[in-house]
């Protein structure tokens, strides 16, 4: 499965506006770069996220889903906590 095919089917099943989706710039690639192995591991999802357009709708998408797990919207899981927590602190 292609990491655009798993995001929508995520995305349906939880009943998520998923237009965005389409114009992803993960759109036909492995699934495998956007889960790496390791933080460590994720410079090649980096890359392709900070040339993504529907960047900012991912990353919104990744933190009110609590996506715990591979690369979304440019950051990742570790980035994520962090985001949460800031936002947490300023709410
Ligand atoms: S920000 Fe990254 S993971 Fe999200 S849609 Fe764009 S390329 Fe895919």
């Amino acid at each position: 499965m292609l990491y655009s095919e798993f995001i929508q089917t995520e995305f349906i099943a939880r009943r998520v506006d998923t237009t965005w989706r389409n114009y992803g710039a993960c759109n036909g690639l492995d699934p495998s770069i956007f889960f790496p192995e390791s933080e460590e591991a994720s410079d090649e999802a980096l890359s392709i996220c900070a040339e993504c357009s529907v960047r900012v709708n991912c990353l919104e998408y990744a933190l009110a889903s609590r996506e715990k797990e591979g690369v979304w919207g440019g950051a990742t899981e570790r980035e994520r906590r962090r985001i949460i927590r800031q936002r947490r602190r300023t709410a």
